[in-house]
């Protein structure tokens, strides 16, 4: 039945977004590896931050998140003033697209590129579209090709997920460079700190005028759950976006835990490392036993099974086994499957799992 009250056009075209499952009914022991979380959490120091803050629950928060954002300029070297904060990143990308999309306008993302792109863009009344990409790769000159004068906003993920693919700076730069003028460029960074010695394209930002980058909590520093993430790009992008910004969008219970793990690197150096061991052992391990991946640049290995048959089989004996995957059928890729990279016997007992797949089904 159709009603007559109806929401803008775009709103019905939404398929909600789907999360990665968490639990098996009726199963123990159960590993959650399909939301790119850090399976040790946060720094011990975050506990103590939030267990301060609760004392001041009945006071609004700072509207400006100063001290967020100055302790995230001292981290990176950056501008504070041009620094803005949100509720995951997530808000920040939704912030871009009500300030720069609206009805008659379009918003570029990639064949296999984050969902929320397409959510954000069709809740602002935009009309997404949808580049191909070469190889699972991010492909610069077809997005140029795309880009018309009805372009507000290209948002490429670097590293992407779910590909786990990098594209370089020189490519990165020469998109910049390349986009019409009219068109800002968002490098989502929400794997960066994975990546060493990568700064998620923030001199990028500061060479130019077009490009804005975005940055979370909810990866390397383990606090998906709290919600916080961060941009950073020219001046009148971030008066923009203050703008249509709710002004307390932040709880100071969040930023004080994301004060205290910005403060914390040696916290994510670990991570890092660690990650970077379990991913490149579960990788080769993989492959071993027929299942190849592309290089992976994040917390994830892309599996890629035979055909779609084989992939769905997989996922459901590894879900038989306790282990939760990702199907990426949503994501244009059905035959492959996402694993987060957890601790090391989470990892051990996935590679396990898809090998006695193989060695009986497969
Ligand atoms: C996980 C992820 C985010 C982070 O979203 P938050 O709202 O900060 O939790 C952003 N972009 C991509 C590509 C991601 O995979």
């Amino acid at each position: 039945m159709t009603h007559a009250i109806q929401p803008k056009p775009g709103v019905l075209e939404i398929a909600p977004y789907v999360g990665g499952e968490s639990k098996l009914p009726g199963a123990r022991d159960v590993v959650k590896l399909s939301s790119n979380e850090n399976p040790f959490g946060p720094s011990d120091s975050v506990r103590e931050a939030i267990r301060k803050s609760v004392h001041s629950l009945h006071r609004y928060p700072s509207t400006d998140h100063g001290p967020l954002r100055r302790a995230i300029g001292e981290v990176h070297g950056l501008d504070p003033e041009r620094i803005i904060c949100g509720n995951g990143s997530d808000e920040i990308i939704s912030m871009l697209c009500q300030a720069y999309g609206g009805p008659g306008h379009e918003v570029i993302h990639t064949e296999h590129g984050f969902g929320m792109y397409r959510i954000s863009a069709l809740a602002a009344g935009a009309a997404p579209i949808e580049v191909r990409e070469h190889e699972r790769k991010v492909d610069v000159d077809a997005i140029i090709e795309a880009c018309n004068f009805r372009t507000r906003l290209v948002f490429i993920a670097n590293p992407g997920n779910p590909t786990g693919t990098m594209i370089g700076s020189n490519e990165v730069g020469r998109l910049a460079a390349e986009l019409p003028a009219h068109v800002l460029l968002v490098l989502d960074g929400a794997y960066a700190e994975y990546v060493e010695d990568f700064d998620g394209g923030a001199k990028l930002v500061d060479k130019r005028d077009n490009v804005f980058m975005t940055r979370t909590f909810s990866k390397i520093y383990g606090l998906g759950g709290l919600r916080i993430g961060w941009g950073y790009g020219p001046a009148h992008v971030i008066d923009a976006l203050n703008r249509v910004r709710g002004p307390f969008n932040l709880s100071e219970l969040q930023m004080a835990a994301a004060e205290a793990a910005l403060r914390d690197q040696d916290h994510v150096e670990r991570c890092r490392a660690e990650n970077a061991r379990m991913r490149t052992w579960m990788a080769k391990a993989l492959a071993e036993i027929g299942v190849p991946s592309d290089t992976s640049c994040a917390n994830f290995v892309l599996a890629r099974f035979d055909d779609t048959a084989q992939a769905d089989a997989c996922e459901a004996h590894l879900r038989d086994e306790g282990l939760i995957v990702r199907k990426m059928g949503g994501y244009k890729l059905p035959n492959c499957l996402r694993i987060t990279v957890g601790d090391e016997a989470s990892c051990r007992r996935v590679v396990h799992a898809i090998s006695n797949f193989k060695e009986t089904r497969g």
